[in-house]
């Protein structure tokens, strides 16, 4: 696994917390800092500036290894082309959704035709839910994710190499930063994301 740079830096955790390091710290460059998951501090405050670690830049961004993928035993690889891709998984859980929770997290294509079928198969097994965090994270996963059909995903994709149809497409990932702050709180509801 190749470490972010600002992982490296001899500097990490080498300073304590204080006001001068928070005034360019975390609580100003989260996207999510609307979320319910956002509480401004994290043990990333304790970086200072100039350790190479540019933190304006820097975006979270819900994504989900889907039931079709954990049940083929994909989860292990697809995290592995995650950390290989330099995100830092900041959160992750193992989670079976109730039917009513797949709903409510994708409520915004209640009225689409495949939306019974879809919250149907994400409440049909074990899910892996993550908060990734990179430089721009939002669109980077989004691209090492492919097009939504597996069919048409772009090959070394995870949905070309992992997914099996339109629906059963392995991955899921935020589309926008409100929509990562809506997912990220969702799921991770009051956790300091670390
Ligand atoms: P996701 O939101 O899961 O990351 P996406 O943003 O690429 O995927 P959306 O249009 O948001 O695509 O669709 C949400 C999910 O609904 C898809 O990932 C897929 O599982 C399912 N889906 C999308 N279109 C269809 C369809 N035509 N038939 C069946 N299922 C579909
Ligand atoms: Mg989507």
């Amino acid at each position: 696994m190749t470490a972010p740079a600002y992982q490296n830096s001899p500097t990490r955790g080498a300073r304590k917390w204080s006001p001068e390091v928070e005034s360019g710290g975390i609580s100003q460059f989260s996207p999510v800092s609307g979320g319910t998951a956002w509480r401004g501090k994290s043990s990333l405050t304790s970086i200072p500036k100039g350790a190479g670690y540019n933190r304006q830049n820097m975006e979270r961004t819900l994504a989900i290894i889907k039931p079709d993928a954990v049940e083929r035993k994909f989860a292990g690889q697809i995290i592995q082309r995650i950390e290989e891709a330099g995100f830092r998984v900041a959160a992750m859980r193992l989670v079976t959704l109730s039917k009513p929770v797949a709903e409510g997290f994708y409520a915004v294509h209640r009225e689409r035709p495949f939306f019974p079928h879809l919250t149907a198969f994400m409440s049909s097994g074990p899910a892996v839910v993550m908060v990734l965090e990179t430089d721009g994270a939002i669109k980077k996963w989004r691209d090492l994710m492919g097009a939504t059909d597996p069919a048409k995903a772009a090959p070394g994709t995870l949905r070309a190499a992992f997914g099996s149809g339109i629906e059963r497409n392995a991955t899921h990932g935020s589309d926008a930063p409100d929509t990562a702050a809506f997912e990220i709180g969702y799921f991770f509801p009051g956790v300091d994301l670390v």
